[in-house]
C-alpha cells in the first residue's frame, strides 16, 4: 500500500493552515489508513467564521457579474485538475475511478451552470404613484455540511449558489471523505477574496460545533434525517435558516407492459450505482406480478456477474461500502433478513479487509420487514410483487420519506398519472438518478426542508427585501 504523504490543509481567511491535530483517512477498499487530514479546533472554527463575516461586508456589495466570473474560473480549475481529484476520490470514497471522474467533472460543470443563473428582481406594484421592488439579498455567513456519498458534487451544490448570491461560506466535508474537498480548497484559494470560501475538516465533534455556532446565518446540510433533525434543533436557537437534504426510501414501480430484459439493467444501476449509497437510489423495487419472475431472473444474473472490487482497478463497476459503521449496519440488515428466512440472491466480493458487501436482492419480502421499511444505504434491494396500480401507489407512499421515485411503463401517459400521485419531490419516468443544475431537488416529508439547485435553490441563499419607491417627491417637499 502506498501512503499519500501530501499535507492537506484547512482553508481559513484565504490561507492554508495545518490543524494542531490530525486524523486518519481509511481506504474502504483495503480497510487501511493511507493519509491524514487536519482536525479543526473550536478556535479554527471561530477564525473561519470571523474571516467569512469580515469578507461578507464587502463581498455582498460586489456585482453579480464579477461573482459569476469567479465561479466560472473555479469550475475551470476543478475541471483542469479532474484526474488528480478523481484519484484521491477513489481512494477515500471507494467509487471506481471512471465514475469518480464523472462526479468531479460534474462538480466543475455545476459551478459553470450555477454561474449562469440570475437573481430576479420582482415588481409587486407599479402604479402612477409608486413602484415596489423585491430584491433577493444575501444572508451572511453560510455553514455547509456535506456527507460522504457524493463528497465533491454536493460540496459544489452548496459553495456555488451560496457565493453567487453574495454570501460567504464555511464548508465541512464528512470525516470519512475530507481529502478531495481540502484539495479543492487549496486549488481555489486565490480565486475568491480571502474569507469568502473557507474549508474546515475535523472529527465527529465539528458538525455539532458548526450547527451551534452563532456566527452563521444559514446552514445548508445534506445527510441523514436523524442528523438533519439535530441540525435543525441547533439552528433554531438563533433562528438560522436551514436547507436540509435528507434520507429517502425511494420506490420504483415497474408496470407489466415493459420488456423485462430491457429495463432490468437500468433498474439494476438505479438501485446499485455507487454501491447503492445514493440518496435517490431505488430502495424498494415494485414489479408487477406478470413480469416479476422474469425481472427477478435478469436482476439475479446481473448481480451474479457484477464486477465488485477495488475501484482503482480496471473493469470494476461497484466499489466497497464507504465506511466501517455503514458496512456493519448493512451487513446486520442482511443477516436479519436471512434470520427471518427471507430469500436472498447475492453476488460475489473479493477477499481481503475491504468493506465489500455482495450485491443482494431480497426476493419479495413482507412489506413490514426492515429491508423494506428502512433506508439501507447499501447494496441490499427488496424486490416486491404488486398486482394493481392503486395498491402499489399506496405502498410506495406508505413511508415517512418523500425524496424521489420512478415509474417504468410503455404507456407514458399512464406513467405520468402515477407520477402525479407519488408523494415525492422528484419522479422519473423510464429513467433514474437524473438531476440537472436548473431543476430543484426537494425532499418532501421527512426527506428534507427546502430545495437545492436552479433558481429555486439559489433563492434559499437569499432573503427578500422590499423597497417602496415613490414616483414623485410631493409628500416630502
Ligand atoms: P450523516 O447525517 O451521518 O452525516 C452528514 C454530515 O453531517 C457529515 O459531514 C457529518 O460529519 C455531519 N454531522 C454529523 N452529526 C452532526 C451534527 N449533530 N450536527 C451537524 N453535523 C453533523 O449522513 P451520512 O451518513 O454522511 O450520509 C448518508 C445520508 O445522507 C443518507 O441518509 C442519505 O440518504 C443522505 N443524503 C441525502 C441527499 C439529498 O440530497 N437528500 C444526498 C446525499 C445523501
Amino acid at each position: 500500500m502506498t501512503v499519500d504523504t501530501k499535507q492537506y490543509s484547512l482553508l481559513i481567511d484565504g490561507a492554508l493552515t495545518a490543524g494542531a491535530e490530525s486524523l486518519d483517512v481509511v481506504n474502504p477498499a483495503t480497510g487501511q489508513a493511507f493519509a491524514t487530514y487536519p482536525r479543526a479546533s473550536a478556535q479554527d472554527l471561530d477564525r473561519a467564521v470571523n474571516a467569512a463575516a469580515r469578507a461578507f461586508s464587502s463581498w455582498k456589495l460586489t456585482d453579480i457579474g464579477h461573482r459569476k466570473a469567479l465561479l466560472r474560473q473555479a469550475g475551470d480549475i476543478i475541471l483542469t485538475h479532474a484526474d488528480e481529484l478523481a484519484a484521491i476520490f477513489t481512494r477515500e470514497q471507494g467509487r471506481p475511478l471512471p465514475l469518480a471522474l464523472q462526479e468531479v467533472q460534474g462538480a466543475g460543470q455545476w459551478f459553470h451552470a450555477t454561474a449562469a443563473l440570475d437573481l430576479p428582481v420582482d415588481i409587486t406594484e407599479d402604479t402612477q404613484t409608486r413602484r415596489i421592488e423585491v430584491h433577493h439579498v444575501p444572508l451572511g455567513v453560510v455553514c455547509g455540511i456535506v456527507p460522504w456519498n457524493f463528497p465533491v458534487l454536493l460540496a459544489a451544490w452548496k459553495i456555488a449558489p451560496a457565493i453567487l448570491a453574495g454570501n460567504t461560506i464555511v464548508l465541512k466535508p464528512s470525516p470519512f471523505t475530507p481529502l478531495c474537498t481540502l484539495r479543492i480548497g487549496e486549488l481555489l484559494k486565490d480565486v475568491f477574496p480571502k474569507g469568502v470560501l473557507n474549508i474546515l475538516s475535523g472529527g465527529d465533534e465539528l458538525g455539532p460545533m458548526m450547527s451551534a455556532h452563532k456566527g452563521f446565518a444559514k446552514i445548508t446540510f445534506t445527510g441523514s434525517t436523524a442528523t438533519g433533525r439535530r441540525v435543525m434543533e441547533a439552528a433554531s436557537r438563533d433562528l438560522k435558516r436551514v436547507t436540509l437534504e435528507l434520507g429517502g426510501n425511494d420506490a420504483a414501480i415497474v408496470l407489466p407492459d415493459v420488456d423485462p430484459a430491457k429495463v432490468s439493467e437500468q433498474l439494476f444501476m438505479g438501485a446499485f450505482f455507487n454501491s447503492a449509497q445514493v440518496c435517490v437510489a431505488t430502495k424498494r423495487l415494485y414489479v408487477h406480478d406478470d413480469i416479476y419472475d422474469r425481472v427477478r431472473d435478469h436482476l439475479v444474473t446481473l448481480i451474479e456477474n457484477a464486477p465488485v472490487g477495488d475501484g482503482s482497478q480496471q473493469g470494476i463497476l461497484f466499489g466497497p461500502v464507504q465506511n466501517l459503521p455503514q458496512y456493519n449496519r448493512v451487513n446486520a440488515m442482511i443477516e436479519e433478513a436471512r434470520a427471518e428466512g427471507l430469500t436472498l440472491h447475492q453476488g460475489t466480493i473479493p477477499s481481503g479487509n475491504g468493506y465489500f458487501i455482495p450485491l443482494t436482492l431480497v426476493d419479495n419480502p413482507p412489506e413490514s420487514s426492515r429491508v423494506v421499511q428502512e433506508e439501507a444505504f447499501g447494496p441490499v434491494l427488496p424486490l416486491l410483487r404488486f398486482h394493481s396500480v392503486d395498491e402499489v401507489i399506496a405502498r410506495a407512499n406508505d413511508t415517512e420519506y418523500g425524496l424521489a421515485g420512478a415509474v417504468w411503463s410503455a404507456d407514458i401517459e399512464q406513467a405520468a398519472r402515477i407520477a402525479a400521485r407519488l408523494d415525492t419531490g422528484t419522479v422519473w419516468i423510464n429513467q433514474n438518478l437524473q438531476s440537472t443544475p436548473l431543476t430543484p431537488l426537494a425532499g418532501h416529508k421527512q426527506s428534507g426542508i427546502g430545495v437545492e439547485n436552479g433558481v429555486y435553490g439559489l433563492m434559499e441563499f437569499t432573503q427578500p427585501k422590499a423597497i417602496y419607491i415613490p414616483k414623485d417627491t410631493a409628500s416630502v417637499v
